[in-house]
């Protein structure tokens, strides 16, 4: 699926094609603290069709205890992150923060992964929260 996104600031804007099976919410704590959250929540990037069409992205190279790095693409002005895949050449995951995609209210999320660094009170997001109350 086609979408398009961008950060905080408007410096970054992209396209890409993401496929809507992958949404995923990460509880690992590298995701807490990257995101200044409770969890990340990304898509995959089909293919690796990401297209930055303004602006410049900053990057934080992250090495895994099993070695393997991934770079983590963020906006140099605001801070909002874009999207972690693996270094230039490699192939794996590339997840594209979906709190940037401007279609994000149609991705439901598929699977929920790391729930064994999960946050103990997440478990009440589970439940059907009445938003008409706030
Ligand atoms: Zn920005
Ligand atoms: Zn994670």
């Amino acid at each position: 699926m086609e979408i398009n996104g961008g950060c905080l600031c408007g410096n970054i804007k992209y396209v890409a094609d993401v496929d809507p099976d992958t949404a995923t919410i990460c509880h690992c704590e590298d995701c807490q603290v990257n995101s200044g959250s409770a969890f990340g929540y990304v898509i995959g990037v089909r293919n690796n069709n990401f297209n930055l069409e303004k602006g410049k992205l900053s990057f934080f190279i992250k090495t895994a205890e099993s070695g393997s790095k991934r770079e983590l693409g963020f906006c140099g002005i605001c801070g909002t992150r874009i999207y972690a895949r693996p270094v230039m050449n490699e192939t794996g995951f590339f997840g594209l923060r979906l709190g940037t995609v401007s279609q994000r209210n149609q991705f439901t999320p598929k699977r929920q992964i790391w729930k064994r660094s999960a946050l103990n009170w997440t478990s009440v997001l589970e439940t059907n929260l009445d938003l008409d109350k706030q």
